[in-house]
């Protein structure tokens, strides 16, 4: 059971946005989540159905999901925000790294010691707010 706090259950929300707070965007000040206040990094904005904007933490945003209307976006994002985030941690310990324009190839081993490699898109670091 989502156990409701600030933001009712009841009303339905639009995932808008994930974003990762920066040092230049925190301003000296941690963003806290509207839904159960406690400091945040990555913030997910999203839009009740009467037009009120939220800003939450992915862990209320998960359980608001219930109650999201564009949850099939909502949870391409989500993944999408989830892999680049794990693609980023892979680039800093890649065998090598290869700029392809749009993306980057990242040359890796898995923990069984495999070479893998993985496409890192540059659209979803800006879009997230991440850095390379
Ligand atoms: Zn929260």
């Amino acid at each position: 059971m989502a156990i409701e706090r600030m933001l009712p259950l009841s009303n339905t929300y639009q995932l808008i946005s994930i974003k990762r707070q920066t040092l230049e965007t925190m301003d000296g000040f941690a963003m806290c989540c509207d839904n159960c206040n406690t400091a945040i990094i990555n913030q997910a904005t999203i839009r009740d159905n009467f037009g009120n904007l939220w800003v939450v933490g992915l862990d209320c945003l998960k359980t608001l999901l219930g109650s999201v209307n564009n949850r099939g976006f909502a949870d391409d994002m989500l993944f999408d925000f989830n892999c680049t985030v794990r693609d980023l941690a892979r680039m800093k310990d890649a065998e090598s790294v290869e700029d392809c324009g749009h993306a980057y190839r990242i040359n890796y081993r898995t923990k069984a010691n495999k070479k893998a490699s993985t496409l890192l898109f540059k659209h979803h670091i800006e879009q997230f707010n991440l850095t390379a």
